[in-house]
Formats: structure tokens, C-alpha cells, sequence
């Protein structure tokens, strides 16, 4: 059957009150923005807590569709529906009912339930009247289904509203909130498995984000810049356009590697990271940074790794991914298509200059000492870093 409505069902934001509206307009802002990648020409409409996306003629790709809708957050269902007049009429009902029936499934012997919602209270029959008039016409008419109230095959929804909904597949979105319905944060974004799947999950919360890479060249190929603004693209087909600074991080990475014990190297660049990250964060409006750090994942991912690189940034830093096994990690940039690109081999600035034996309980004071040796020569370092950064707009 070709389907031309869709219900779009979304969660959580039904719980915001007076701020509704808020993030009912973002979820459909958003739902627009992303069909302009599906093909065909669609109507996004409105009726009391129920957004419904449609095609304006008969042709479109199904498809493309729903993999649109599959990139918004905010949706944790899109329902193929057909939709028809609502005459107050039970016997034009059961027609509909049963010409869906017929077409979806025909001997196909499947247990069912209908669910009822009546929120047109002026049509003649209560829900459980509504659900036993139609349990009974399907059966009478399709013999070799069989109605299982507990553990049901189909479950066929009828939304009596101003007009009446039917639908009995639910397609999985991504969930979260909408799009822009939060602050704005800076990830940082390295070309491995973590990072683009903590931008993920923040984004997904409803925030912004911006993408901040630290790239040491020659040390790091060109190429392995492209796959940090690949991995940036396929970020914004959830997050939305992403700015990604592109940082010159190799005099830093020099200098740190002449001056400071080698045990160290890691936290230090990795601290100095922090530093620019949030310096240019606070540039662009940002209000937190994301990270893809898991404990105990490497060394500079201990609890006291994590001491030494938080003690540099005022902003709050996010880590979704902290309680995550790599698995857990690898799972998620799957399902969100980043992973691919996340393996291809081009080497990142943090694997050249690494020790053979990094530290792996860092104490902050040590630490601290160790930078001192930088001094004065990373403060210009350091705001050349955040100057001269490339903007990339990856969408
Ligand atoms: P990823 O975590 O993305 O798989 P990784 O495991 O190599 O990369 P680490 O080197 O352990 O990451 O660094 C931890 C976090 O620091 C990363 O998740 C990322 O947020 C940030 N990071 C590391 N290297 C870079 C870089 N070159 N540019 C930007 N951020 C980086
Ligand atoms: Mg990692």
C-alpha cells in the first residue's frame, strides 16, 4: 500500500507544560529542514499534540522519506496512517477498517487488538464499544485472523479526531529532544569511534554543537583532516549544519614533546586541548564541551587522568560516553553511520607523539609543574592556536 500521511510520534516534550508549543515548533522546524533530502513535496501539519507529515501527490519515495524523518530528533515513531473523513459514522468506519485490513493483511493469519482513541467525543460509540464493533468485523471478514488482547501481532490504532487515523506499524526515530531546544556546545572531535558518537548523543538532547580538531601537520595527513569533516557531515545530517575549527595544534605538540617528561604527554596535550577547545567555545557562543572519554578506556581516561584534564575548562564538560564499553560505543556509531568512516586508517596527531608507558595515576601538582616548563612561549602559542583555526561549515 502506498501510505500518504504519516503521524509522527514524539515523546517527553508532551511533558513541558506551558513551553510546549516551544518544542512542538522545533520538532516541526526540524522535520521540514530534513525532508528537503527526501524526494518529493510534502505538507507538514498540525492538529492538537500530533504532527503529520504528507505527501503532496502520488510521487514520492517512500524511502527517502522515512530515512529522513529517521534523522530527527524529538521523533520516537513515524506511523504510515490513512486518514479519511470523520462522519460520526460507525458503518463508514468499519468500511475503512476493513478495506486496511484487506490490503495489509489478507491471509496472513495474524492475532490483533484494536486500540481505540476517541478524542472527538461527539462521535455516537465509547472506545471499547469502537474496539469490539471493529475486533468482530475483521474477524467476521477475515476468518483466519484471531484477536489476542495480551500479546497481540498487529496492533491496529483508529484516532477518532477531527478526522480519523488509522495505522498499525510503527517505525522506530531516533528519540531525544528537538533541535535547538538547548544550548550550543563544542565537541571535541578526534577522527576515532567516540567522539562523533558523544556529539551524537548530546545533539541529540536537543543541543547544537560545534566540532573543534586538533590536527598536527605533517605529522597528520590532509586526509585525516577529511575524515574529521567527514565525520562532521554525517554528525549534521542528525545535529544539523556543524562548524568544525580545524586547530594547528603541531608547535604545541612540539614544544610539549621537548620540554616535558613523556610519561606526561598525552594528559598535557590533551589538557592543552581542553584549553583551546573552551577558548573557542566561549568565542562561538558555546556553553559546554563534549568529549568522547570513557573511564579506564586508555591511560589518560583514568579517574585521575580525568582529574588533570577537567581542572583546566570552567565549562561544564560532557562525557555521555563515560560509563560506555567499546562495544556499547561501537554499537551506537553503527546505528548512526559514523563508524565506517571512523576506521579508515589515516593516523590522528594523539598516536604520533604517545609514550610507551604513559602515565596512568597523573597528580594534578606534578602536572602542573611539568607545564610550567612551557613557560612563557604557550601563551602565544596557545592564542595563535585559537586564531588562526580554519572554520569549516560541514552540512
Ligand atoms: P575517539 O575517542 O574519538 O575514538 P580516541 O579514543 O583516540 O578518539 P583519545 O585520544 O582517548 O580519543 O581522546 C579522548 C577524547 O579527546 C576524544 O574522544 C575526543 O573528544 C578528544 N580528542 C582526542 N584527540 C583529539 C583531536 N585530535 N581533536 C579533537 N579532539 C580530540
Ligand atoms: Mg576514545
Amino acid at each position: 500500500m502506498l501510505y500518504h500521511s504519516f503521524l509522527i510520534k514524539y515523546s517527553e516534550i508532551g511533558t513541558k507544560g506551558k513551553n510546549r508549543y516551544v518544542f512542538e515548533d522545533a520538532l516541526v522546524h526540524d522535520i521540514r529542514r530534513k525532508l528537503k533530502r527526501a524526494e518529493g513535496s510534502f505538507r507538514v501539519t498540525r492538529e492538537r499534540g500530533r504532527i503529520y507529515v504528507s505527501s503532496k501527490s502520488e510521487d514520492y519515495d517512500p524511502d527517502s522519506l522515512i530515512e529522513a524523518l529517521r534523522h530527527v530528533f524529538g521523533i520516537i515513531g513515524i506511523c504510515p496512517m490513512v486518514q479519511f473523513e470523520n462522519d460520526g459514522n460507525i458503518e463508514s468506519l468499519k468500511r475503512e477498517v476493513l478495506s486496511y485490513w484487506g490490503e495489509l493483511y489478507r491471509g496472513k493469519k495474524k492475532s490483533f487488538k484494536v486500540y481505540t482513541r476517541r478524542a472527538d467525543k461527539s462521535f455516537p460509540l465509547s472506545s471499547p464499544e469502537i474496539d469490539a464493533e471493529l475486533g468482530h468485523e475483521i474477524l467476521d471478514a477475515f476468518p483466519e485472523s484471531s484477536v489476542d488482547v495480551h500479546n497481540p501481532e498487529v496492533r491496529l490504532h483508529v484516532e477518532i479526531r477531527q478526522f480519523i487515523n488509522l495505522y498499525s506499524e510503527i517505525i522506530p526515530g531516533p528519540g531525544g529532544m528537538p533541535l535547538g531546544t538547548n544550548g550550543k556546545a563544542m565537541l571535541l572531535l578526534s577522527g576515532g569511534i567516540d567522539s562523533p558518537a558523544a556529539g551524537y548523543m548530546i545533539a541529540k538532547r536537543g543541543a547544537l554543537i560545534e566540532a573543534c580538531y586538533f590536527h598536527a601537520p605533517p605529522y597528520t595527513s590532509e586526509r585525516a583532516k577529511q575524515k574529521v569533516t567527514d565525520l562532521a557531515e554525517k554528525l549534521s545530517r542528525y545535529a544539523g549544519p556543524v562548524a568544525l575549527h580545524i586547530v594547528n595544534f603541531t608547535e604545541i605538540q612540539l614544544a610539549i614533546y621537548e620540554k616535558c617528561p613523556h610519561d606526561e604527554l598525552t594528559i598535557l596535550m590533551r589538557r592543552y586541548m581542553m584549553r583551546i577547545a573552551e577558548r573557542i567555545a566561549e568565542k562561538r557562543d558555546c556553553i559546554g564541551l563534549i568529549t568522547g572519554e570513557s573511564i579506564g578506556q586508555v591511560a589518560s581516561q583514568t579517574m585521575q587522568s580525568l582529574v588533570c584534564t577537567n581542572e583546566v575548562c570552567r565549562l561544564p564538560v560532557y562525557r555521555p560516553l563515560i560509563a560506555f564499553d567499546k562495544q556499547e560505543i561501537v554499537d551506537i556509531a553503527e546505528r548512526i553511520g559514523t563508524y565506517e568512516t571512523s576506521i579508515e586508517p589515516y593516523e590522528d596527531c594523539c598516536t604520533i607523539f604517545v609514550a610507551r608507558h604513559p602515565v596512568t595515576k597523573p597528580v594534578p601538582e606534578k602536572i602542573r609543574s611539568s607545564e610550567e616548563r612551557l613557560l612563557p612561549e604557550i601563551e602565544a602559542m596557545t592564542d595563535k592556536a585559537v586564531e588562526e583555526a580554519e572554520l569549516i561549515l560541514c552540512r
